[in-house]
């Protein structure tokens, strides 16, 4: 193995002191909701997901949200520790986590009304915005009993190895709910003055340490910057923290807005760091260390943020699903071997607002570990993958991986197939490129052959006598059959995304699925696009003075150069597929551009004219410059057709086995499933 290098990162990988621990580096990896706690398995499955995360070099690790008591779960079968028999879930995830030299704190999260159940509590009786359930207010006596819940969770967690616990006092949740007056309007001494509205969790952090004492460390992680109204202003979450540092905290871990803000906080489109300065803010006012989170996905945004001082730490959550390596390759020089997380959401956070475990888009693994074996195969084949699109590309890297003598024909310039197009969509470009990096930088440390500008023919492959052919040769976009669509206003999305076709003022986009929406946000992006960090939150108005109550401020819009207008036949909310939490990200800038959609159309010709469509018998024309079709794809299967029955090891892979519904996501699973089949 390279050589540990702390020269690389000076500040990231330095040892910092905190509490009664010593941690050998300053990242932190943060908790996540995997769900893998409601399977049968799940034990066992939560140690190797951990453990292999130590492995990876970080230095403290918080664990997924468990409740203090039954009321705060997150929803049905969610982890409780309320009782000493539930220290058995917890003894082999503390064990693999210490054995592999990692420290590991419980994460105690009371949901308040954003739990998914009918024991739902608050601290009123106040529906949230983005939960239907209506709550119980506490009752004094209720609040007593919860306080006392956490300290004994606290209690509990010490007694299980537990090197420290983090309270849960951001993103929303019941801490927030009573902190703010958005979601506290008692009247009694828990509500009303900021003193009575921070009594709840600072005396949770207050009778926790009494009861712990010095050894075990004590985690807040604070509400940074709320972003709802009626949430904490710059002063109050300053004195909350002041007051949390008094009652015994080691550390303050920041949380940026909560979960029914209106401001996007960690999707792609979030430019890396935005949030640092909510945590620079708070490491003014105490003594203790703070942490930095939010949008940080490579070494170097880290090393940055701890060497402007903004922050004593970092944590990363969903950057330890893409690589459990990070830390490690960091310090060795591998930075370029980093899968980085693309803030996609696609496999996490979306997996967890529809009910399945969480997984990661560029890293099937994630969670799964236990399904892929490090067994090496019995037999070395050589192997031919046919297009380097990502399907292609992660087939290509984890078959060479695993032995195999691997060669990948790609017919374009270049590997990534469509993630070079959505490297072109504003806010995409970064993290796009950063996937493409990652693959290309596999592929040489792997040793996979790779010939480009080759559009490889059914006899080669049969010629050249491969043990299994791979076929990821993607799609073709499909064109609509409407009588007109020759047209010379009719261009394709790659033709537009690759700028290699000229696009009026007025333009149609047929189709409203991902890439419509892409495409009608590269239209209508401003000059100059991507946004700084400056320019990304006065768009979505947020005041990083804090002096306003939830750090919001007016938001400044542009107006967009073009007229777009979205059309389709199905009469479901366009965009409808689009991932649950950024969906409305999407939807939202572009209706601050002016474009529109329409729903139920039936087309009828292109001419010069323009689009001729009705809408319920109803006939329309659209006076349009540019029609561009978005108008889904299907298969390229040409090559697989010409290797049936020819061949004997076939497989079809991504895109080319079902265009419907493909995403990068499906198109890595199955190439990295399908090498570990060999
Ligand atoms: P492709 O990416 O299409 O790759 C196929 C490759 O095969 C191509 O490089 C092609 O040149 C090559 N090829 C074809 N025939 C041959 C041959 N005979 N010989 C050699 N090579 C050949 N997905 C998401 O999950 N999230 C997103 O945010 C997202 N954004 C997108 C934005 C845009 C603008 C676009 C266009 C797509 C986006 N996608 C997104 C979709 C995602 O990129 C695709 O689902 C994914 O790339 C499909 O992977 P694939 O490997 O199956 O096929
Ligand atoms: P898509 O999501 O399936 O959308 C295709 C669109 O074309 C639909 O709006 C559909 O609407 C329309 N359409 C289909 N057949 C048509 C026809 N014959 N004539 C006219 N219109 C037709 O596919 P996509 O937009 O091409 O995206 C491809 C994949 O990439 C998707 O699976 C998507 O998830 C992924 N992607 C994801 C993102 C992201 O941000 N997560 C971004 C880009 C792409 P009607 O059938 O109602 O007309
Ligand atoms: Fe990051 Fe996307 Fe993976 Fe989630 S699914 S961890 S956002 S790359």
């Amino acid at each position: 193995m390279s050589q540990l290098n702390s020269q690389l990162y000076p500040y990231l990988l330095s040892p910092l002191k905190v509490g009664a621990h010593t941690l050998p580096n300053r990242v932190i990896m943060g908790s996540l909701h995997t769900r893998l706690e409601n399977e049968p398995d799940g034990v066992h499955r939560l140690a190797e997901f951990y453990a292999a995360r130590a492995r990876g070099g970080v230095g403290l690790i918080v664990t997924g949200g468990v409740s203090p008591n039954f009321e705060g779960r997150v929803e049905q079968g969610a982890w409780v520790l309320d009782s000493p028999e539930q220290l058995v879930d917890h003894a082999p995830i503390v064990q693999a986590v210490h054995e592999a030299g990692a420290k590991i704190a419980l994460q105690i999260l009371h949901t308040g009304i954003y739990a998914k159940h009918d024991e739902i509590i608050g601290p009123s009786a106040l529906r949230s915005v983005i939960n239907p359930r209506q709550p119980r207010a506490f009752t004094v006596e209720q609040i007593e009993q919860t306080i006392e819940d956490f300290v004994n969770c606290a209690v509990l967690a010490q007694q299980a190895g537990y090197d420290g616990v983090e309270v849960m006092g951001s993103e929303g949740y019941l801490m927030t709910q009573f902190t703010a007056s958005r979601t506290n309007k008692r009247e009694d001494e828990w509500g009303g003055s900021l003193e009575n509205r921070i009594r709840f969790p600072v005396e949770v952090v207050r009778r926790t340490r009494e009861r712990v004492g010095p050894g075990l460390l004590i985690m807040y992680r604070i509400s940074a910057i709320d972003l709802v109204e009626g949430g904490l202003s710059g002063d109050e979450i300053d004195r909350l923290a002041q007051a949390l540092e008094q009652a015994g905290a080691d550390v303050l871990n920041t949380g940026i807005g909560w979960h029914e803000s209106v401001v996007p906080t960690i999707a792609t489109s979030v430019p890396r760091a935005a949030f640092a300065f909510a945590a620079a803010r708070l490491k003014r006012v105490v003594s203790i260390p703070v942490v930095a989170s939010n949008r940080i996905n490579m070494p170097s945004v880290a090393e940055e943020i701890l060497e402007r001082g903004q922050a004593d730490m970092v944590s990363l959550a969903r950057a330890f699903l893409a690589d459990p390596d990070f830390v490690l390759k960091a310090a060795t020089g591998r930075t370029d071997e980093i899968n980085t997380c693309i803030g996609c959401n696609q496999a996490c956070l979306d997996y967890i607002f529809t009910d399945r475990i969480a997984s990661c888009l560029v890293n099937p693994k994630a969670c799964h570990e236990t399904e892929f074996t490090a067994t090496p195969p019995l037999k070395k084949l050589k192997v031919a993958v046919v297009g380097a699109g990502p399907a292609g590309l992660a087939c290509a890297i984890t078959a060479a991986e695993r032995g195999h003598q691997v060669q990948l024909f790609e017919a374009g310039n270049e590997v990534g197939g469509q993630l070079n197009l959505a490297r072109r969509i504003p806010g995409k470009e970064q993290e796009f490129a950063e996937l493409v990096r990652y693959f290309k930088t596999r592929l040489t440390t792997t040793g996979v052959h790779v010939h480009l500008n080759q559009r490889v023919e059914a006899a080669t492959l049969v010629e050249q006598g491969f043990e299994r052919i791979v076929i990821a040769t993607g799609i073709k976009p499909r064109t609509p059959s409407i009588v007109g669509i020759e047209h010379a206003k009719v261009v394709s999305y790659s033709d537009v995304i690759l700028g290699r076709a000229q696009v009026g003022e007025r333009v149609a986009i047929i189709g409203t699925g991902g890439i419509g929406h892409d495409v009608a946000e590269l239209l209508t992006s401003a000059p100059g696009e991507p946004q700084t960090v400056v320019e990304f939150l006065k768009a979505w108005g947020v005041d990083p003075t804090l002096r306003s109550a939830g750090g919001l401020q007016a938001s400044v819009t542009h107006g967009a150069q073009r007229k777009v207008v979205m059309l389709q036949r199905g009469t479901k909310k366009p965009g409808a597929r689009l991932g649950k939490s950024t969906g409305w990200i999407h939807r939202t800038k572009l209706t601050k551009r002016g474009v529109t959609a329409v729903s139920g159309c039936t087309y009828e010709k292109i001419d010069d004219q323009g689009l001729h469509y009705s809408v319920s018998g109803e006939r329309h024309v659209l006076d349009v410059d540019t029609i561009v079709l978005c108008a889904g794809q299907d298969s390229e299967q040409d090559l697989a057709d010409g290797l049936a029955g020819k061949v004997l090891h076939l497989n079809l892979i991504g895109g080319a086995r079902i265009a419907t519904e493909l995403d990068a996501m499906r198109a890595i699973d199955e190439g990295t499933r399908l090498a570990y089949a060999w």
